[in-house]
């Protein structure tokens, strides 16, 4: 059995839903209690990828903030893809999506110094009052380097798991 380990970060603007995308992602479960992230949150994942391959998921949540900020480098260090989360019937957090994405591509590069693979997550996709157009955000993604964009539902378990084996996915190429 081939081992692969990645470290993947999770980030994105204060209640977009990241803490509840890792609970749900690596456990199963819909977590609808508000808890506020304290640090970083650091979660394991073991996926069976083929036959031959596993790959051991680091999910890296941080700690939650209402808007950007800066991140320090070495939480940067050594991570191989990143999802950047939005919610979207919250206009802010997609216009702050750039920021993230910036500050990720400023901070955590790969050894051939390409920026490391990133993908966006459109999540609340649940709700009717949205707040940003398919068109925005696709064209959005496609202006800044994301692998591609996806719409989510952490509530209804929508594209979460699928979401983060495009991830994986991409990660496997560029190694
Ligand atoms: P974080 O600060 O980005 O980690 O956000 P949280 O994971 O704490 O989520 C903030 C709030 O959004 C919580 O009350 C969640 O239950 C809720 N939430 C997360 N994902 C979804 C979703 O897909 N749909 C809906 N309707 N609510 C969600």
């Amino acid at each position: 059995m081939e081992d692969h380990l990645m470290k993947i970060l999770i980030i994105g603007d204060g209640e977009v839903g990241k803490s509840t995308f890792v609970h749900r992602y690596v456990k199963g479960k819909f977590n609808d209690q508000y808890r506020m992230t304290l640090g970083v949150d650091f979660a394991l994942k073991v996926l069976q990828w083929s036959e031959k391959e596993q790959v051991r998921l680091q999910l890296w949540d941080i700690a939650g903030q209402e808007r950007f900020i800066s991140m320090a480098r070495v939480y940067y260090k050594g991570a191989l893809g990143c999802v950047v989360m939005f919610d979207v019937t919250n206009k802010s957090s997609f216009h702050h999506c750039h920021n993230w994405k910036q500050d990720l591509d400023n901070k955590a590069l790969l050894p051939n110094g390409d920026s490391i693979p990133c993908i966006l997550l459109a999540n609340k996709c649940d709700l009717p009052e949205r707040a940003v157009s398919a068109d925005s955000i696709d064209e959005f993604s496609k202006a800044n380097g994301f692998v591609t964009w996806m719409e989510t539902s952490v509530k209804e378990n929508k594209n979460v798991g699928e979401s983060m084996r495009r991830l994986v996915q991409e990660i496997m190429l560029v190694q």
